[in-house]
């Protein structure tokens, strides 16, 4: 037989949620009515374990289990739940913040530390691109031709009457201090230790 746990206040985790700045004050997260409209138009939910719906289930219950969920990070962030709820509920921004409270728990390096090279170009060349961990990927995906353009860029470029792609200096500077100062590097840096 399950056991059912009553909880002191199981909206402690949706009233966080709620509150936070990233999460739309007007979308009705306490008016779910578990529809399951958001998780039969969820492209991540057709193609793997996700389920929207019982994220939102899990966060009304106060079931702080869904924040080590794996299957969240299955989410790309398309926003067809968030078009779609019809009592204007956003699974995608309840989505979002559970993953910072994940990664501020230190429990999300595996899903996040990957994307560490967008913030490594950032600093080093001021211009967002495609981590050298994303090669093989892209490889395997588009194909060789992939890799001849993205190696031959520049020459590319020149033959097409274009100079190379530069940031100058002095901005990429500016980059660098305004990452700084948002704390982004130390972040980065945390989630590879
Ligand atoms: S979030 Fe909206 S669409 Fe999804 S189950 Fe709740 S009410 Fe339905
Ligand atoms: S934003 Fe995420 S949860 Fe919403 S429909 Fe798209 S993949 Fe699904």
């Amino acid at each position: 037989m399950d056991t059912i746990k009553i909880d002191d206040n199981p909206l402690e985790l949706a009233e966080k949620i709620v509150e936070d700045i990233k999460f739309s004050k007007e979308k009705g997260l306490l008016k779910c009515v578990q529809c399951g409209m958001c998780t039969s138009m969820c492209p991540g939910a057709r193609n793997s374990e996700y389920n929207p719906r019982a994220m939102i289930e899990k966060v009304l219950e106060g079931d702080e289990s869904v924040i080590s969920d794996k299957t969240i990070w299955n989410c790309f962030y398309c926003y067809t739940c968030h078009s779609i709820c019809p009592v204007g509920n956003s699974a995608c921004e309840v989505n979002q913040i559970l993953r910072q409270i994940a990664i501020s728990k230190g429990i999300a390096n595996e899903e996040v530390s990957p994307f560490a090279g967008f913030v490594d170009l950032m600093m080093d060349i001021g211009l967002g691109g495609i981590p050298d961990n994303f090669h093989q990927d892209l490889i395997r995906d588009i194909g060789k031709e992939w890799e001849e353009k993205n190696m031959n860029l520049n020459k590319i470029r020149e033959e097409l009457g274009l100079k190379p792609l530069e940031m100058p200096k002095n901005s990429i500077k500016e980059i660098r201090v305004l990452l700084k100062k948002t704390g982004l590097d130390k972040r980065v840096n945390k989630l590879r230790e």
